[in-house]
């Protein structure tokens, strides 16, 4: 609009200037000559001043554009294209001068689920918030970046030592220990932070970025909420734990994991049937590898959650396949925390038992006695919707850590696992075998059943009986089994118990 407006401005002007000229030479009038050159003038100024304010309102548009492309428009930080200027510059810098400077790159923790639960809006607050409290942190010079939905970068600049890197993630730790106040929420947010020290781990901005990012991963495995340091080393393990990431996905996509079934006997009616589903990775040129090679590996990402789902759909599918067959058995499953943490486990577990049309009480979940005692918060609830849904709950592996009594009075569980490490002392210790009788009298007054496991000869049998343990499951009465060759051993199993 405002070049139209210099483009019309400058024909006027040029018609009056050609006008004033074809007057002088046409005409003889002195005041004609004097209104037109003042016209000419006039319009003259005009042009000088729409040809101004075109340029700075252009100057203004480039500002705009500039801002757009180097800021991030929710939070206002640097965005991921001015940051790589911000890093190219100083390196050019650090190199003539010789000194140094640090990239610490942060990973919201639990970005995610607030998304899941909370919705976006809330999502893009707790952002604002986040990048507002980092600005706060750092000092004048120092910058703060948004490189990501959830990832940040600080770019601590002429810093001597890296103590300065280590101070800034330390303060970014303890200063989200504090939650932050959003649209009425308390959200509490953490990050994962990995640091890269110019020339130490990098002299370029792409290898710099890499080491940042391999010490950030280190630090999501080694529990999140924490910060790590590049080290050679590390790379070296990072990569082997992408690579089995990798694998296991794989794995899931050609179906390579199977399920183990260990039968649990009860003692007082063998014909009551129940065994523990055992997952084993059938891997390529390894054979049946255990689950301690491969789950605990799984549970530092989410690729626990998809493991976790077979997991429950496959016990489902083979419980509906023993029903067909005229066989109830009541499966148990092992749940890893990060299931149990996830929004969606509910609806998992829901789905798996619609699909295959199958009694909920005949799927029971084990959960480790460890994390349910440090997690109870917030997984009763949880626990409390699992049962609604009709399915059985078991604390495993109980005896090996701690429990709270206020805490197993709250747990609404039908079982209790007593771990192998206590029914192997039975026989050695009387201490362990007092408390064995202990916790089994302790299940029964909160009306739960107890199952002795690690079960080795048949004096753990005996003895776990004497102690009125429910039921037993161990090498002695049987190895984890295919599924068709369970019911065989149910078929056969009075003997060893009688
Ligand atoms: P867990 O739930 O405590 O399972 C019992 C483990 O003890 C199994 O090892 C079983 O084979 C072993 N076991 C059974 N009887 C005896 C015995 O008499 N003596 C001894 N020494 N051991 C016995 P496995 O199959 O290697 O599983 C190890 C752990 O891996 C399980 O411990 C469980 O925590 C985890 N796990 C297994 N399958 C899954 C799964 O599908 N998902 C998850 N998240 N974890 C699983
Ligand atoms: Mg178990």
């Amino acid at each position: 609009m405002k070049k139209l407006c210099v483009v019309m401005a400058s024909i006027v002007t040029l018609t009056l200037v050609a006008t004033t000229l074809y007057i002088v030479e046409t005409s003889s009038n002195s005041i004609y000559h004097i209104f037109y050159l003042l016209l000419a003038l006039l319009n003259t100024v005009i042009l000088y001043v729409s040809m101004t304010t075109t340029e700075s309102e252009e100057h203004q548009d480039y500002v705009t554009l500039e801002q757009i492309a180097f800021k991030d428009a929710l939070t206002s930080l640097l965005n991921r294209r001015a940051v790589d200027n911000f890093i190219d510059k100083i390196i050019a810098r650090c190199e003539r001068d010789d000194s140094k400077f640090a990239i610490l790159y942060l990973d919201m923790d639990n970005f995610k689920s607030i998304n899941d639960t909370l919705g976006h809006d809330v999502g893009d607050s707790v952002l604002v918030g986040v990048a507002k409290r980092l600005r706060n942190l750092v000092r004048g010079n120092d910058v703060v970046g948004r490189v990501g939905g959830d990832e940040f970068v600080i770019i601590l600049d002429e810093i001597n030592e890296s103590s300065l890197a280590f101070i800034t993630a330390e303060r970014v730790i303890q200063s989200f220990k504090k939650p932050l106040n959003v649209n009425g929420h308390r959200i509490s947010v953490s990050f994962s932070i990995g640091i890269s020290i110019y020339p130490d781990n990098g002299v370029y901005r792409l290898s710099l970025f890499k080491a940042a990012d391999i010490a950030m991963y280190q630090a999501k495995e080694n529990g999140k909420n924490g910060y790590k340091f590049y080290t050679n080393e590390l790379d070296d393990r990072v990569k082997k734990s992408r690579a089995m990431n990798v694998a296991l996905e794989q794995a899931l996509v050609e179906e390579q994991f199977v399920l183990k079934y260990q039968p649990r006997v009860n003692f007082n009616n063998c014909t009551i049937q129940e065994a523990e589903a055992l997952i084993r990775w059938n891997r390529p040129g390894k054979g049946l590898v255990a689950p301690s090679e491969f789950i605990p590996h799984a549970e530092k990402s989410h690729v626990i959650l998809s493991i976790g789902a077979w997991v429950i759909n496959e016990v489902c599918r083979q419980c509906r396949v023993f029903c067909e067959q005229n066989r109830p058995t009541q499966i148990s499953m092992n749940i890893s925390l990060m299931q149990l943490k996830d929004p969606d486990f509910v609806s998992v577990v829901k789905k798996a038992i619609d699909t295959h049309h199958i009694d909920a009480t005949l799927i029971a979940l084990e959960m480790s006695e460890s994390y349910l005692m440090q997690e109870a918060e917030e997984v009763i609830p949880v626990l409390h919707k699992l049962r609604a849904l009709g399915v059985k709950l078991a604390v495993d592996e109980f005896g090996k850590g701690y429990s709270s009594m206020g805490y197993m009075k709250r747990l609404p569980v039908d079982t209790i696992k007593i771990d192998k490490s206590l029914i192997n002392e039975i026989l050695i210790n009387e201490k362990d075998k007092e408390l064995v009788a202990a916790i089994t009298a302790l299940g029964h007054v909160m009306n739960m059943s107890v199952v002795a496991e690690g079960v080795e000869i048949d004096k753990h049998l005996q003895m776990s009986r004497l102690l009125h343990i429910d039921s037993a499951q161990g090498f002695y009465l049987a190895q984890p089994l295919e599924a068709d060759e369970l019911h065989a051993f149910y078929e056969t199993c009075n003997e060893k118990i009688s």
